[in-house]
């Protein structure tokens, strides 16, 4: 089996670039540089993704909501820190037809200023929270670095929530509940390895608290950053003026948190994670097609016969629930359609040719181990059930250890330098990630070609013994880090 280690560091870009074109997952064509066309094989796949985290969302007690794309200017210049994080990046719509606007709006970068100002209005006692919202979002930044479709876009589609709690302790608790929902679906659904780190305060949201980003790793070692979570604070609640009375009648500000998940960036990850040379490989669930059929002709055999045992095949299957097509290229040899669905990331595929006929039996083809059986007629509903069932953990316990094999732990600056360039993620010991700790991850990312500090574990505690020193500054470590480069 060919195997995503094998996708070396400089080889991943092309290769990730190629499969967008050939998987026709995207047409980059459009004429706006960073805003790409998403084309319907990667656009079912999307959706089912949003759809997942709208059922979590709603279990959750999160109310979805649809808000303006505009948000005034006033409202944006509320939150100083936030404004200047943001400034670079918008947007703004400055006039209709050739009339200047009054004030300028800005295309939503995010939207705490527009729900916040909408929160003012609806809530008033600490009966009203917490107060749970979510909504499905396009979002445009004027990013200045190169754009790269999936991965970083001027315009790309995430899941905003927005939620406020009477307590601080009460938005830690949703933070927590964030992370696990991450595990949930994309670990567990789409089986994307990542871990979830605290950030640097030099590396938060604008305007947050704290930040907690999970950060899967693509197969050249580079890590990118597929959800957020934030504590708020009052940073939000206080410009804004939302406040309510609670239970001593007293006024309080509420605190805030936001949760988003980059829907078009997890998709970017999925590519990445389980590709291979072959092309795109994709969780069962999230499949457009399932199972492909492949009727296979040679001259001078009675190609009814098999179109006929094709069609039973797809009809039982759809009865199933499989999503299931009969490959019709017909003009095509066989070995060129195997390698287009292959490619395709179809997972399961089930060839019958005049000799299969014969026998009662078909080949099938599995795209998680990339291995074929024979399988007759009567076992074939059984074979399937089976292979969609083990598929995406399959795909997971691969992705699981080629994530574990680029972990390693060292405390000596010439060797992060060396496995850095090798792709690797590296715990190092650090002296902070406050404030004070910035200059050394400034010296960090300079000196080894841009590793960058990605932050502290959230999954497990990891605490330095007393003798240890920051890999840079070698005062005394407080924390460990992670250091790779990044998307
Ligand atoms: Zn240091």
């Amino acid at each position: 089996m060919v195997s995503n280690q094998e996708l070396k560091i400089q080889e991943f870009n092309d290769w990730f670039n190629d499969i967008i074109s050939k998987a026709e997952l995207a047409d980059l064509r459009y004429n706006i540089k960073g805003m790409v066309v998403y084309r319907p094989w990667s656009t079912y796949s999307i959706n089912k993704i949003f759809r997942m985290y709208e059922d979590v969302f709603d279990k959750t007690g999160h109310q979805q909501m649809i808000m303006p794309l505009l948000i005034p200017e006033e409202n944006f210049f509320k939150e100083k820190e936030h404004v200047q994080g943001f400034t670079p990046e918008v947007f703004w719509v400055t006039e209709h037809g050739d009339e200047k606007f009054e004030t300028k709006y800005a295309l939503r970068p995010t939207s705490e200023t527009a729900f916040y100002f909408m929160f003012s209005l609806w809530v008033d006692s600490h009966r009203d929270l917490p107060f749970k919202t979510y909504q499905r979002a396009n979002i445009f930044r004027y990013d200045t670095k190169a754009t790269k479709p999936f991965f970083r876009g001027r315009e790309f589609y995430f899941f905003e929530t927005h939620n406020i709690f009477e307590t601080y302790e009460e938005s830690y608790d949703q933070v927590l509940e964030d992370m696990q929902i991450s595990e949930d679906i994309l670990h567990v659904s789409l089986a994307i390895p990542f871990i979830f780190f605290n950030r640097p305060q030099w590396d938060k949201f604008p305007g947050a608290l704290n930040t907690y980003g999970a950060d899967a790793l693509m197969p050249n070692g580079k890590t990118i950053q597929i959800v957020t979570t934030h504590t708020l604070g009052q940073n939000f609640t206080k410009p804004f003026d939302v406040k309510i009375k609670d239970i001593n009648e007293e006024i309080v500000y509420p605190y805030g948190t936001c949760y988003g998940p980059g829907i078009t960036r997890i998709y970017g990850a999925l590519i990445g994670v389980h590709g291979d040379k072959i092309g795109l490989r994709l969780p069962f669930e999230l499949a457009p097609t399932q199972i492909i059929i492949t009727p296979l002709y040679f001259s001078g055999v009675d190609s009814n016969k098999i179109e006929e045992v094709c069609l039973d095949f797809a009809t039982d299957l759809d009865k199933l629930g499989y999503r299931v097509k009969i490959d019709d290229q017909k003009e095509k040899r066989p070995k060129e359609r195997f390698e287009y669905y292959e490619m395709k990331g179809v997972p399961v595929r089930i060839e019958v040719g005049p000799k299969d006929i014969d026998d009662g039996s078909v080949m099938i083809f599995r795209r998680d181990t990339n291995e074929k059986t024979r399988v007759c007629f009567a076992d074939v509903f059984d074979e399937i059930k089976k292979i969609s069932e083990r598929f995406t953990d399959n795909l997971r316990e691969q992705a699981d250890e080629e994530f574990d094999d680029k972990l390693i732990s060292l405390d000596n600056y010439d060797e992060l330098k060396e496995e850095l360039e090798k792709g690797k993620l590296v715990r190092v010991p650090f002296c902070s990630i406050d404030m004070d700790g910035k200059a050394c991850a400034d010296q960090l990312k300079s000196e080894t070609n841009g590793g960058e500090v990605r932050g502290v574990r959230m999954d497990i505690s990891e605490i330095p013994e007393d003798e240890e020193k920051c890999i840079v500054c070698n005062k005394k470590a407080n924390v460990f880090v992670y250091v790779a480069k990044s998307y």
